[in-house]
């Protein structure tokens, strides 16, 4: 049986929670530990039983809690070299700091763990492939734009968590600052819902049956602008959203539905 869930998504903080054959691993930790805590409590998992902790990038959103849980608990984090390199946190055991230079296939407790580049402004983001049991995961957040790398690592999922994170007009009239605007929609920043839908559609045609959006925006963007563009996509392209693809969005400050597979 594997199970994901994100615990928080957004730019107040994002954690994604998978289970497979009993490993259960984190997928970053941007919440304080104790915030943490509560929400694996409030899942039914408990945080002294987190086997690993896989980091996507030093962006504080992902972050902040990684070092307490690691510490409090004696977890195991694994990350891309840059990353650890930018992440302020110490203390950690020596036997704890896993690194990796390359994106080959890793093995952690029974589940193939592929990291892929993910065009991000931090040192050496990456997102996340799964392969559990013969099913195949990916968690897709913090992308500029669907690059090659992106695309070839995340299409023939059959769940993905894809980010949807601004919404392009509310984005261009909200109060952000120009250069901040400029940084979001850039090649390194977040992904819009619109590139959000274009990518969904080729995956569900690839053959992806659960879509995850989250990472949205606080200001520029809403769950109900995130879900009804990406729907709209999907179904010009004639995708039945709800009979082809399950898609939901991961709730900002509290656990998403689990998605069992
Ligand atoms: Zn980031
Ligand atoms: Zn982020």
């Amino acid at each position: 049986m594997t199970r994901l869930c994100t615990l928080v998504s957004g730019s107040s903080g994002n954690a994604v929670f998978l289970s497979h054959n009993g490993t259960r691993i984190l997928i970053d930790c941007g919440i304080s530990g104790r915030q943490a805590e509560a929400c694996l409590c409030g899942i039914g998992a408990e945080p002294s039983a987190i086997d690993y902790i896989l980091v996507t990038h030093e962006h504080t959103d992902h972050t902040q809690g990684v070092g307490v849980l690691s510490r409090r608990f004696d977890i195991p984090v694994v990350a891309s070299r840059g990353t650890w390199n930018g992440m302020c946190i110490g203390g950690i055991a020596p036997k704890n700091v896993r690194i990796f230079d390359n994106n080959d296939q890793m093995d952690i407790g029974g589940i193939g763990v592929t990291p892929f580049d993910i065009p991000h402004d931090a040192n050496q983001p990456t997102g996340y492939r799964f392969d559990a049991g013969g099913r195949r995961l990916a968690v897709a957040t913090d992308i500029g734009h669907i690059s090659d790398g992106v695309r070839a690592a995340v299409s023939g999922c059959d769940t993905v968590l894809l980010e949807a994170n601004y919404d392009a007009d509310m984005l261009e009239n909200g109060p952000y600052p120009y250069h901040l605007k400029n940084r979001i929609r850039g090649a390194r920043g977040h992904l819009c819902n619109d590139d959000a839908g274009e990518f969904a559609l080729r995956l569900v045609r690839d053959g992806t049956k659960t879509l995850l959006l989250g990472h949205l925006s606080k200001e520029n963007n809403s769950e109900r602008a995130a879900f009804a563009t990406v729907a709209n996509i999907l179904e010009r392209g004639g995708i039945r959203v709800g009979t082809d693809v399950q898609m939901g969005v991961a709730p900002r400050y509290h656990a998403s539905a689990v998605i069992g597979l």
